[in-house]
């Protein structure tokens, strides 16, 4: 059984993830964000040694406290073998580490990852709570069609899997740290684009949608 945290500890309303297997006192991280002082002392008060670090992609509010959680903690650091993390081994897809299972999910960047652990998915910058990560010239190396592949694998996972995303950016009423694929899948305007020609248009058309829908 696997046992997964959610925490804020990003300077843009991140999420980073402690995910243990229950029973056994050892622990993944996906995504430290910036304290990561902070974050190996939650894993102590847990009971929890951590034995890797995994990022989604390398962009610094994810990957902010990777080295010195590494230096704490002596794990090793996985990413994207394309994403700028230092001292990084490069993941692989279908790869396990620990409880989790390596899925490669480029888009927002070159190599993004995301990790099924059971039936928890930690999704980074790919998929948010009723949104998509960001492509375009604002993020070097994304790409919005690598971007809607990695999303339509995603969906071919089942309904009861939850969605925790990379960052608290849920725009509709009420508070949505986590989802499920089932959800998402009947209610994010970007998953429900019937093809890519209709998902580009929504990603340019977003802030009028937003205006339209009352979503911040
Ligand atoms: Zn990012």
């Amino acid at each position: 059984m696997v046992t997964s945290l959610q925490l804020r500890l990003g300077g843009d309303r991140n999420f980073c993830y402690l995910v243990g297997e229950a029973g056994r006192g050892l622990a993944v991280v996906i995504d430290p964000g910036h304290d990561p002082d902070r974050l190996h002392a939650i894993a102590t008060e847990h009971g929890l040694t951590i034995t890797a670090i995994l990022a989604t992609h390398g962009h610094g509010d994810h990957v902010g406290g990777v080295a010195r959680l590494a230096e704490l903690t002596g794990a090793v650091v996985w990413a994207g073998a394309g994403e700028d993390v230092p001292g990084a081994r490069a993941l692989a897809d279908g790869q396990r580490i620990g409880p989790v299972e390596a899925l490669s999910t480029p888009g927002h960047t070159r190599d993004h990852y995301c990790f099924l652990a059971g039936d928890d998915l930690f999704t980074g910058d790919l998929l948010f709570c009723g949104k998509v990560g960001g492509t375009g010239s604002h993020f070097p190396g994304s790409s919005a069609e690598r971007q809607w592949a990695s999303l339509q694998r995603l969906l071919t996972l089942p309904d009861r899997v939850r969605v925790y995303p990379g960052h608290d950016y849920y725009g509709g009423p009420g508070e949505m740290p986590f989802s499920t694929i089932g959800h998402e899948r009947l209610h994010n305007p970007f998953l429900m684009c019937e093809d890519f020609a209709a998902f580009v248009h929504l990603k340019e058309n977003w802030t009028a949608y937003k205006k339209e829908h009352g979503l911040r």
